[in-house]
């Protein structure tokens, strides 16, 4: 049985002990509730992709602004490779990567994934838990914003009217998803980066709004649980964030009772079997949290570079 201390702040709820195996969990919590605007204002794509390409130029040496695909608009889709350029991989070892992205819920906004990389690479700045993860061959992929279409319109689904974080290929529920040129886009790119140089995506993590929690698999069933290894990686994250954010940690079916094929985590996992999460964001409130933000990264940097 697990229990959980957390303030959902986005719903102004405090709870001390919550049993999670409770099928009356989160109850409280509406769809909508869990899927909604952040409150947190939009700044125009144009502006975020600018900045972005302007890092790039300035960390030459280890940055790239990369299009991975167009949207069903025709907007570019666009992600930040990190890596050390100089970096020489030993034939046989599998550097680590990390995805880390925001708004494929165009609505749910947080602020956050559009401002870590400039966190990580301020000038004149040291960060040792980043520096020595891509010391150590590490690959950290930056989406700012999965649904550009979306975001632009403020509005959950993409230009088709499809949520995108129930397009992806989930084999275990026989969904054969990517239908839209937003997830298949960015899973490719992943899938081709990971082929040509050697990589294990180590850990993803989609920026959502607004529960507060850290979700990881499964979504596609209430059946088939976590164990092992597996559980491990998943809740020593999920302690981090409990510890940085009191926010829960658990299933999809745990923190909100329900459940969704063809998202984003599950494909994740199922893939590259290692670490998958969703983080919700507080509404109104996790652009605020930004050094936390930063804190559970520089972890997450180093537990990756030490097993
Ligand atoms: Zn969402």
């Amino acid at each position: 049985m697990k229990f959980l201390r957390s303030s959902l702040s986005s719903l102004g709820i405090t709870i001390s002990f919550f049993c999670l195996n409770s099928p009356m969990a989160f109850a409280q919590f509406s769809y909508e509730q869990a899927h909604s605007d952040s409150g947190i204002s939009r700044r125009p794509l144009a502006t975020i992709h600018q900045e972005f390409a302007g890092l790039a130029s300035a960390q030459g040496h280890r940055a790239d602004w990369i299009q991975y695909g167009t949207s069903v608009s025709g907007k570019r889709l666009m992600v930040l490779k990190v890596h050390d350029k100089n970096f020489r991989n030993s034939p046989g070892n599998l550097r680590p990567a990390i995805l880390i992205s925001e708004a494929i819920h165009g609505n749910e906004y947080l602020h956050i994934t559009d401002r870590l990389p400039f966190e990580f690479m301020k000038p004149g700045q040291q960060n040792p838990a980043f520096e020595a993860f891509l010391g150590a061959g590490g690959v950290i992929y930056f989406v700012p914003v999965m649904n550009p279409d979306g975001y632009s319109a403020g509005r959950r689904e993409n230009a088709r009217g499809a949520d995108l974080n129930r397009d992806f290929r989930i084999q275990a529920a026989g969904n054969q998803g990517f239908a839209q040129p937003e997830t298949r886009g960015i899973t490719d790119f992943i899938a081709s980066e990971s082929m040509s140089s050697d990589l294990l995506v180590e850990a993803s993590m989609e920026y959502h709004c607004c529960v507060g929690g850290l979700i990881h698999p499964w979504a596609y069933t209430r059946q088939q649980h976590l164990t092992g290894d597996q559980l491990a990686r998943h809740q020593e994250v999920g302690e981090i964030v409990s510890n940085l954010f009191s926010y829960p940690y658990g299933t999809v079916n745990d923190l909100l009772g329900y459940g969704a094929i063809g998202g984003s985590d599950d494909y994740y996992l199922e893939k590259y079997g290692r670490r998958a999460f969703s983080f919700e964001g507080a509404r109104g409130a996790e652009d605020k949290k930004l050094q936390q933000h930063v804190i559970l990264w520089n972890r997450v940097f180093d537990l990756i570079r030490a097993n």
